[in-house]
């Protein structure tokens, strides 16, 4: 589905209808092309006095070819790719003014689809109430400037957990940790999250040999394949290096064994709601590959009623499989040791999960208990070394969205920073950064897609 406006504000009289009329102005966003450098240019670092972070965020941004400047360096007609800064160092909120004369006078210097990224202690980690206090303020000023900026900026806050460093003395394991995620909030990938509080701990995390192929040789699992986000998703996958599974029910066969023909992947039918699914998934997947690195969970449903004229039939087929098929499957795969460690479970949930939505309380049960299912098995499966995290789109372009009515779907798009709906491909980048082994130390977050939203915010 394309956005008509969208593209008609591009044009010369769009550009010149949008300006006298302030009617909304969508900027086109930069999205990831394998070999693009990671930001248009230069990155300006500031650190709030006694920051932790900032060395390892140095040797971040050098190795992945990022041009720095200091505030001590950089000219009032200079302009950015990124504003990054380490908050680590506020411990009281008399502090927080060192945020202010660090982004006050960048407020106009950043290039369009620029970045800003906040990196912060989590609040529960901090000494002493005062410092946690401060920490949380953070987020505040980090959303405010993804509503502010404009152009297609986003601006995203980095809680990073002491145990992101396993030994004190040393950065390399807050290096590793963290690489994955600064990469992909810096580039493209990210170019429909903004306002996000994102979480990295200390689970273990590999740097790949090639950030152009963060997949190479992992064997993903992609549901609901067949088109829509998963379509994309097995596209996106295969071109990061992974070896795809893709699977649908058997009534999508012909489109799914277009997508997997497509990647160099393989097909499999089956409906996620048989009762004999999960066994026939592990089987399948022990007999071909002997493991699943990466579950996406992507399959869902919506059965719209408003509760008073649902029947028992809509909400049950929902539940089933936006929720119960996930739950079931993760059990049998867990239970045979199909995902080892360092696997990944990564679900699909929805603003719908987090905001409610009138006339999808099935939909929306069903995708706050995606959530559910994050906060609850990330920490039992912690030990195992597996990571457990899911994604929350917005309005995304897709069949489904489509079907909404006009005034509403038009509504849906717009009420958004980025004054835009995200494409398929926005999705499939999220979960692709949260497939990758070097992001092993994000576990337990559920991250939006959603160009941030007003809904649920
Ligand atoms: P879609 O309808 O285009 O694709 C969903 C796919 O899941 C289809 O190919 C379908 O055949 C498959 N599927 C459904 N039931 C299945 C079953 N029982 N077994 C196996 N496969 C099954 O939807 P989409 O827009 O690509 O959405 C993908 C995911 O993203 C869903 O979980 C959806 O709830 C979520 N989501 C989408 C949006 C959006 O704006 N499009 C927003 C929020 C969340």
């Amino acid at each position: 589905m394309t956005d008509r406006y969208a593209s008609f504000v591009q044009s010369a009289a769009g550009r010149a209808l949008v300006k006298r009329l302030g009617l909304p102005d969508p900027p086109r966003l930069r999205r990831h092309q394998p070999g693009d450098p990671l930001l248009r240019g230069p990155a300006l670092l500031g650190a709030a006095t006694g920051g932790r972070l900032t060395e390892p965020i140095v040797k971040i941004l050098t190795a992945a070819g990022v041009e720095l400047r200091d505030t001590g360096t950089a000219g009032p007609q200079d302009r950015f790719g990124a504003l990054v800064y380490d908050a680590t160092g506020i411990t009281d909120s008399t502090e927080l003014r060192q945020l202010y004369d660090f982004f006050h006078p960048q407020a106009r210097a950043v290039l369009p689809s620029g970045r800003v990224i906040v990196l912060g202690t989590p609040p529960r980690e901090c000494a002493t109430p005062r410092e946690a206090t401060a920490q949380r303020a953070l987020e505040g000023l980090v959303r405010s400037i993804g509503k502010e900026f404009g152009r297609g900026t986003t601006a995203q806050l980095v809680y990073v957990s002491g145990d992101a460093a396993d030994d004190p003395a040393h950065s390399a394991g807050t290096i590793t940790s963290l690489e994955s995620t600064i990469r992909f909030l810096l580039s493209g990938r990210s170019a429909y999250v903004s306002g996000q509080v994102i979480r990295v701990g200390g689970g273990a995390a590999s740097v790949p040999a090639d950030w152009d192929l963060p997949l190479d040789g992992q064997v993903v699992l992609v549901t609901g394949a067949a088109r829509g986000i998963g379509a994309a998703l097995a596209k996106v996958l295969a071109r990061d290096g992974a070896k795809v599974v893709a699977l649908d029910i058997p009534a999508a066969g012909d489109a799914l064994a277009a997508v997997a023909n497509d990647i160099g992947g393989t097909a499999v039918q089956l409906d996620l709601t048989a009762p004999d699914a999960p066994t026939r998934l592990a089987e399948h997947l022990a007999s071909r590959h002997g493991r699943v690195d990466v579950v996406v969970h992507n399959a869902g449903i919506t059965r719209d009623k408003t509760l008073g004229r649902m029947d028992a039939d809509r909400w049950d087929q929902v539940i089933d499989v936006n929720l119960s098929s996930q739950e079931r499957i993760n059990d049998v795969l867990l239970e045979r040791e199909l995902i080892p460690a360092g696997g990944r479970i990564i679900s699909v949930s929805s603003i719908a999960g987090i905001a409610g939505n009138r006339g999808q309380t099935n939909y929306a049960t069903s995708k706050a208990g995606v959530i559910g299912l994050v906060d609850s098995l990330a920490p039992a499966l912690r030990e195992r070394g597996i990571s457990v995290n899911a994604v929350a789109p917005g309005f995304i372009e897709t069949r489904l969205t489509a079907r909404i009515p006009l005034v509403v779907r038009e509504a849906g798009r717009r009420m958004n920073s980025l004054a835009q709906g995200g494409l398929p491909v926005d999705v499939a980048e999220t979960i692709g950064w949260l497939a990758w082994p070097a992001s092993g130390a994000v576990s337990g977050n559920v991250v939006r897609v959603c160009g941030q939203s007003l809904l649920g915010a």
